[in-house]
This record gives structure tokens, sequence and C-alpha cells, in this order.
């Protein structure tokens, strides 16, 4: 089992009853009671805040008590004797499990006390942890002995900051080559995945806070987001893992998509934001790192700014199958990869959902079947990733296309690839298509008031498609509304992705319904 405790970090007794009724509400698994928050710590302080969380929790929920050291990230200056009272008397109030720094428990006197406290209790525990606010730790697996050769029954816990996203591997590797209790995660943006994985390789604990204000470390997520967006309750040692490899991906929506539909479907699969830094170089690191380790069963992963690229270089190096249009874009937008025993046998294929989605959401809203896009006249405005995808698909299907973009010479040179005409942002006044297709962020959230194409440069029997979601309801798609000209939203594109994506990833195909709904929810609670 991996306890998911949420860490009590209040300054005196009735903030610490509160977030403890918080944390118990929230379905906190373990509590860590964070004494060197308190103000005006005593021993008495600690034992009374015990028996009142052990009366209050009504259910038996395991209490680690921690007086940390300024040092390693401790709040308080308070000196090792007191701290080690605390302890002691933490134990003789009930408290399952006392955590002491390592790098302390090395002084004799204070770990001859801290002995004598464990013997005189039955069930109470020591934790011995060890934390890195600045990077990997040289040797973790080292380190790992060395507190079980100190003290053998120990639960080593290994905590450090990741930098990178491919920082954590060291972490994992850890946790999934040595049996016996540990805790082994990441702190930092760059190490969240860590926390969360750490449940499928069987670590000890992982710690969630109750919202991001009572954060303890940074980089931690709360119960709610773990137990909802993560489905923590159903991630065991087989969970097959997907992602989405971007930077940034914080705001990225596809977490919740997938996750959804991963629960429709009771599918013991989990979907993760992968934040990889840097270019190439980090893109590959991360993705022969996943390929070297089957066993965390990663199997396939959404790519967006700024890797659609890297990822189609990558496949190309390994020889993976590409999909011959995400060949001709010049970007994968979706990584499978293919089982096989060693790396070397294991593929990655490469794919291009953003083309076939926008052309099946223009094709569906025009009731028309892929060969009624030949010979129709399309406006694209953009000459971006986005047009370039559907400017790649649209003229695969044989439409007349013209791209009119702000970088006269990026329209230019993508008309040139793709043998259509393009002109200056200007010429829109004479506009003269059966469909305009705006590729720009123009209209996006918080610029809400914009449009990329005047009102009155909209002719009638025009069918207008915007491919921004942010909001779904853009300026240029009321007023195209007004003047009763048909309308594609950018929701119905991203949609079809995702329905592509889930597809390739599960051969299964998912409640575009459900996915709507979530992405709708998600969008208005960020307004
Ligand atoms: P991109 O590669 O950065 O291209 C941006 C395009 O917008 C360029 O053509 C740029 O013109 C133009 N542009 C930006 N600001 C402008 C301004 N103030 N005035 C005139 N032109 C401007 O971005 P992208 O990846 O193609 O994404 C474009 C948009 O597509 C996004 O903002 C997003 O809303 C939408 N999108 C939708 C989906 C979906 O599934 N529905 C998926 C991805 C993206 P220059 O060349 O002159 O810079």
């Amino acid at each position: 089992m991996t306890y998911l405790a949420v860490p009590i970090a209040a300054d005196n007794l009735d903030q610490a009853r509160q977030q403890v009724k918080a944390a118990l509400a929230a379905g906190a698994e373990m509590l860590e009671l964070r004494t060197d928050y308190l103000e005006n710590l005593s021993v008495d302080l600690v034992r009374n805040l015990i028996a009142e969380v052990k009366a209050s929790a009504g259910r038996q929920v395991p209490i680690i008590v921690t007086c940390r050291d300024q040092n390693q990230g401790g709040v308080c200056p308070h000196p090792a004797p007191l701290r080690i009272s605390v302890l002691a008397s933490a134990l003789k109030a009930g408290a399952d499990f006392i955590d002491f720094e390592f790098d302390n428990f090395r002084n004799v006197e204070n770990q001859e006390r801290i002995r004598v406290a464990l013997s005189q209790s039955l069930t109470g525990r020591l934790i011995l942890s060890a934390h890195n606010f600045k990077t990997r730790f040289a040797n973790i697996t080292k380190l790992y002995r060395d507190i079980l050769a100190v003290y053998p029954v120990a639960i080593p816990k290994l905590v450090y900051t990741a930098n990178h996203i491919n920082d954590c591997f060291a972490a994992f590797d850890l946790l999934h080559s040595i049996s016996g209790e540990k805790i082994v995660f990441c702190m930092g943006q760059a190490g969240l995945i860590s926390r969360i994985i750490a449940k499928k390789l069987n670590g000890f604990v992982t710690f969630a806070s109750i919202d991001e204000q009572t954060a303890t470390a940074p980089g931690q997520l709360t119960v709610e987001e773990f137990k909802g967006l993560y489905r923590y309750e159903h991630i065991d040692s087989d969970t097959e893992l997907f992602g989405v490899i971007a930077d940034p991906v914080g705001h990225s929506l596809s977490p919740a998509i997938h996750n959804a539909c991963f629960a429709d479907k009771s599918m013991n699969r989990l979907y993760l934001p992968l934040l990889v830094q840097g270019g190439q170089r980090e893109f590959d690191l991360f993705l022969n790192s996943v390929l070297s380790r089957k066993w965390l069963n990663f199997s396939g992963f959404s790519i967006t700014i700024p890797h659609k690229r890297n990822a189609l270089n990558y496949v190309r190096q390994r020889h993976g199958l590409i999909e011959p249009l995400a060949e001709k874009i010049g970007a994968v937008n979706t990584l499978l990869i293919k089982s096989g025993v060693t790396t070397d046998e294991r593929r990655t294929n490469g794919y291009n959902t953003d083309y076939a989605a926008a052309l099946d959401a223009i094709t569906s809203r025009l009731k028309i079947g892929s060969d009624g896009l030949n010979g129709l006249s399309v406006a694209v405005v953009g000459a971006g990733g986005v047009a370039r995808a559907i400017v790649a698909g649209l003229s695969d299907a044989g439409a007349k296309i013209k791209i009119y973009n702000r970088t006269v010479e990026r329209a230019e040179k993508l008309a040139a690839e793709f043998d259509c005409d393009f002109a200056p942002l200007d010429d829109l006044q004479s506009l003269d298509a059966k469909l305009l297709i705006n590729c720009t962020s123009i209209g996006m959230h918080p610029n809400v008031d914009a449009t990329p194409v005047p009102k009155e440069y909209l002719k009638r029997g025009m069918t207008v498609f915007d491919t921004v979601y942010n909001p779904v309801q853009t300026l240029l798609l009321k007023q195209a509304k007004k003047k009763r000209m048909k309308t594609i939203d950018g929701l119905s594109m991203f949609i079809n992705q995702a329905l592509a994506q889930f597809k390739l990833f599960t051969g299964q195909t998912s409640n575009g319904v459900l996915m709507r709904k979530i992405v709708s929810a998600s969008l208005s609670s960020k307004k």
C-alpha cells in the first residue's frame, strides 16, 4: 500500500484542528504533523495535538510526527534536544511514525536518545529522511543503503528536487529495483509525476496538500487532484501510463479528458502531464529513458508545443512508422510505443491527429464526405503550426486554398509547399471563399474582444471555422452567427483530435460528449 499522507502545517492548535478536519474529509490516508510549524513548540503541545487528532480521526489514520531541522526545510530554528523530546513524547502519545533527519541521526547523542524512545514504544517506527532542495543526490542507492546500515528497520525517506523531468528516473529506479518500505519522490514542477508514479512503484508514502495554500513542498498536488484527476485509488503496479509531453504543460486539458475517459471505460490507465523542458536532446533523453524502462509501462504520448518536430525527428531516427501526412506536415502530435522485449525492439510510431480532427469537424458540419472538400475554396488565416496541419490536410483532399498571414513571407513559404495562393491580411477585405478558417490566436482568452476578420468582410453563404477554443464562442463566430452563417468552433476540432488519440492509445472509441463536458467545465472554471 502507498499511503496518501497530508502534512498538517499549522501555527497553533486551532489551525491544526481545522487542517486535520479538512484533510480527513478530503480522504487523507495518513497525517504528518509538521510540529516545526507550531508556535511556542513544547512537548505538551504536541502531546495534546496527537490526543486531539486521535479523538477526532474517528477511524484508524496513521500519524507521522516530524519536527524538521531548519537545515532540511524546517520552519523554526528549534534546537535538536527539543526536537528529539518532541518526537519521544509523540511516540509515548501514540504516534505511529517519527521522522528524523538521517544526517542528525549520525550524531551519537541524538541517535542514542531516539533509539531509547523507540525501544519504549511498542509500535512506533522511525523514518530516516534526507532532503536535497537543490538537485539530485550524488548516489541515491548508496544513501539508501547507508541509512539501512545504520538502522536496518528504518523506513528511508529520500526526497530531492528534480530540475528536469529526466531527474525523476533515479527515483523510479530506486523504487523499482529495491523491495522494502521506502519513501522516494522528487520536489518541484519537474518532479510532479514522481509523486503519482510512487504509487505504481509501491512507495510507502506520497504526500498531498489540502489546498495550494497549505502545500509544504514545491510541486505538491492536492488530495483532490490525486483522487479526482489522477484516480489515485485505481493506480497499481499494472497501470499503463500515457501523458502529454509539453512545455509549459500546466494548462493542458488533456489529463482531465483522457483520465475521465479511462475511468468511463474502467481502464487501468493513467494520463500524466509531462513537462519536458529544452529541445531535441532533452526530448530524446526523456523518451530513451522511458523506452529503456519497460516496467514503467508507458504506452503512448500526446505531443504539443514545442516538441511536435522533435517527436517527428525521434521517430525518424529510430526508424519507426510515421503517418505520411504527419511527415508532410513536419509534426507528430501522437506517439505510440509498440512493445518489444529490448529497447531496440520497442518501436515508436508517430501520427498527427490535428489535420484529420479539423477535416472531420468541417465535413460533419457541412454534411459532406471528404470528397466534398475537393475544389472547395478555403481562406486560411494564419501560417503557424495549426495552419500548416489544416492546409496539408485540405490540400491533400483537393481544396483550393488561399493563406492570409501577418508575416507574408511565412504565408508565401507555406503556400509554396502545398501549392496554394497567399496574401497579406489586408486582402481579407476582398475575401471570397466558401470556408474561412482562423488559425491565428487572435480572439483567444484573454483578448476576447479581438477578431482576425472584421465582420464587414464576412460574406453571406460562407462557413466560418475558428480553431481557437478558449472561449468556445469567439467574437469571430458570434459575428458570423449574427450574419446567419454556418459556424464550426475550435472545441469540435480539439475533441476530434482527443478522440483520435484515445482510439490510437486504446483501440477503442471514446465518449465525445463526456470530453466536451469536461473541457467546457475546465474552461469556465479557469475564467
Ligand atoms: P503558431 O504556430 O504560433 O502560429 C500563430 C499564428 O497566429 C501565426 O500565423 C501568427 O502570425 C498569427 N498571429 C498571432 N498573433 C497575431 C496577431 N496579433 N496578429 C496577426 N496574426 C497573429 O500557433 P499555432 O500552434 O498555429 O496555434 C494557433 C492557434 O490555434 C492557437 O492560438 C489556438 O487557439 C489554436 N489551436 C487550436 C487547436 C484545436 O484543437 N482547436 C489546437 C491547437 C491550437 P505571424 O506568422 O505573423 O507571427
